[in-house]
């Protein structure tokens, strides 16, 4: 496991954890989740940020099936940018990373991440290396705060999700105070725009 988080930094991961999968996939004894900062995306590349993005997930995902193979062990992910296709969008990457021990659901419904708060897009490889999961992680932002319901809108975030209600305007993405980017985040002008640009 240590080789493999290694070889992901190495490559461009900000966060690697680990799971157990086979309830979502019998086939697939593991899953390794790869978390990269929306805000290093971005400053990847400010004009194209979708195609740094899906470049990104995809290379990492890509690299990290092929390390897999190489140590003889099976492994497959769905590719980032296809995952708006019809039927792609197969893996659950919220409740393995939350599983995986990398972030809680928060109050927005999102993965929150202590490092980068739910401004972080996952990918995730599926192996037959047997893996011991991460921690629980002992993190509870959202026992103190209430800013991304509060300044959600429309009234779209409260017991549960309320879809038909979300004008997806991200703000209870970038209101949230957690995460050591969001100072960095929050100086830059536009940022709805910029959010939309890379979801
Ligand atoms: S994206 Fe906007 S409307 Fe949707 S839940 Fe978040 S704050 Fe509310
Ligand atoms: S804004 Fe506050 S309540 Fe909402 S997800 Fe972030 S920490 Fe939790």
């Amino acid at each position: 496991m240590e080789q493999v988080s290694q070889f992901l930094k190495k490559k461009g991961a900000d966060l690697v954890g680990f799971c157990n999968c086979r309830e979502y996939f019998p086939e697939y004894s593991s899953a390794v989740i790869v978390g990269v900062s929306v805000l290093r995306l971005f400053r990847k590349s400010q004009s194209d940020t979708v195609q740094v993005m899906n470049e990104t997930m995809d290379l990492l995902n890509v690299h990290g099936r092929q390390f897999l193979y190489e140590k003889g062990y099976g492994a497959w992910g769905a590719l980032f940018s296809q995952e708006d296709m019809p039927g792609r969008n197969v893996v659950p990457h919220r409740e393995l990373a939350v599983k995986a021990g990398l972030g809680i659901i928060g109050k927005n419904f999102l993965v929150i991440t202590p490092e980068f708060g739910p401004r972080v897009q996952f990918s995730t490889i599926l192996t037959t290396m047997p893996v011991l999961p991460g921690p629980p992680l002992e993190f509870d932002p959202c026992a103190t705060c209430s800013v991304c319901v509060d300044m959600c809108p429309t009234g779209a975030l409260g017991a549960w999700f309320r879809h038909e209600k979300c004008i997806k305007c991200y703000t209870c993405v970038l209101s949230c105070p957690v995460g050591k980017d969001v100072h960095e985040f929050c100086s830059i002008p536009d940022l709805s725009e910029i959010w939309r640009t890379v979801r």
